[in-house]
């Protein structure tokens, strides 16, 4: 396939095309599941999981890191954007997500101070501008995101900025995964057959822990692109692998990543920060699978700064938010779903970013009998 221009990547013709390859590749039922919300995103938009034989369905994973970022740490962005003297920013998808008892956007409301910026950098620019106030990123995200974070902290402490810091919530994607493989593995039930990586992820730290992970799980793993024609392609790849008795990594998005990645990011990534435990919202806590800065930057680290601790637990509540990230349920089989629950009154993560399983659901699904 050699397209150019995103709109081929759209083109229902070929879209046809690929799930009639499908349908004609599966002979028995075969349970796949993409990990990155921007490919949840893509598939209910697109309708490409109605597009599928019955013998193939998609499972919806934990790759959104909006909602993977756990409660505790909204507390304490709230703690930091209603500290004195501090001016807290964020992009603009986490502002909605509920902590414990509020979001930022409410924190706001009621006087914090809270900026919406668009990268890491504008945040230090902010505290370049303001050198009597202390200036806190909210830094979260995947491996996507961890480059240009850690760029702002390297430039910090080169420019000498000490009214700048992170509060960080980096999550790594490869060791979610595996927690999620794991669980499927030793499972006789709730198999996962297949999986699609995520391109994005993959164009920073390419695609060889998925090798290993291919290897360790006898699953196929196809690094997939966000596109109709690229979520087919890759699930027909995985359904070939699966009928031939192969279980290895391949690459359906030849036109962003190769086996190695970015090299400079990568490097960037190696120098600022270190590999840590992490909380996953709805998953719980995932050995390696976090960073935090490391000792020769944690003067640019918010939690070491202000001497924070994220305390609260995850609170108790009617969102079924774990069971969504983790596949084993689908939004519309949560009871809070278009009643208590929608975008303007999100009672989860997933309902609050545009990539969660839920607002998807919500925006392309809603009052739709074959969901
Ligand atoms: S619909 Fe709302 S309450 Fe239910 S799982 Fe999704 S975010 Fe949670």
């Amino acid at each position: 396939m050699v397209l150019k221009f995103v709109d081929e990547y759209r083109d229902g013709k070929l879209a046809n095309q690929y799930a009639e390859k499908i349908a004609n590749l599966a002979t028995r039922p075969w349970k796949i599941m993409e990990i990155c919300g921007g490919q949840t995103h893509s598939i209910v938009k697109y309708g490409i999981d109605q597009l599928l034989s019955p013998l193939v369905t998609l499972i919806h994973g934990p790759g959104c890191p909006v909602c993977v970022t756990p409660q505790s740490i909204i507390d304490l962005a709230i703690q930091l954007a209603s500290t004195p003297g501090v001016i807290f920013c964020s992009f603009g998808d986490m502002l909605r997500v509920p902590g414990s008892s509020k979001d930022l956007l409410t924190a706001k409301a009621e006087g914090a101070q809270v900026r919406m910026v668009y990268s890491p950098l504008d945040a230090l620019q902010l505290a370049c501008d303001n050198p009597d106030r202390q200036v806190v990123f909210f830094a979260v995200g995947f491996e996507t995101t961890a480059p240009a974070n850690a760029m702002a902290v390297y430039q910090a402490k080169k420019q000498g900025i000490h009214n700048f810091s992170l509060l960080v919530s980096q999550v790594l994607v490869p060791p979610g995964v595996e927690s999620i493989l794991s669980a499927s593995y030793h499972s006789p039930h709730e198999s996962i057959h297949g999986l699609l990586a995520p391109g994005h992820v993959c164009t920073i730290v390419g695609y060889r822990e998925y090798e290993n992970l291919s290897c360790k799980y006898k699953i196929p793993i196809v690094v997939t692109g966000f596109e109709p024609a690229d979520i087919l392609q890759g699930i027909a790849m995985c359904i070939a692998q699966l009928e031939q008795g192969r279980a290895v990594t391949e690459n359906q998005y030849t036109r962003a990543v190769n086996r190695k990645g970015n090299q400079q990011a990568k490097a960037i990534i190696a120098e600022i920060f270190e590999v840590v435990p992490q909380v996953w919202r709805g998953l719980g806590r995932i050995p390696a699978s976090g960073l935090k800065l490391s000792l020769a930057y944690r003067a640019w680290d918010a939690e070491y700064r202000f001497s924070l601790r994220a305390e609260s637990e995850e609170v108790k509540s009617e969102c079924i938010s774990g069971s969504i990230l983790q596949g084993v349920k689908k939004p519309y089989e949560c009871s809070e779903f278009g009643r208590n629950c929608y975008p303007e009154h999100p009672l989860g993560a997933p309902m609050v970013s545009s990539e969660g399983a839920c607002a998807a659901y919500y925006h392309y699904r809603r009052g739709s009998q074959k969901e």
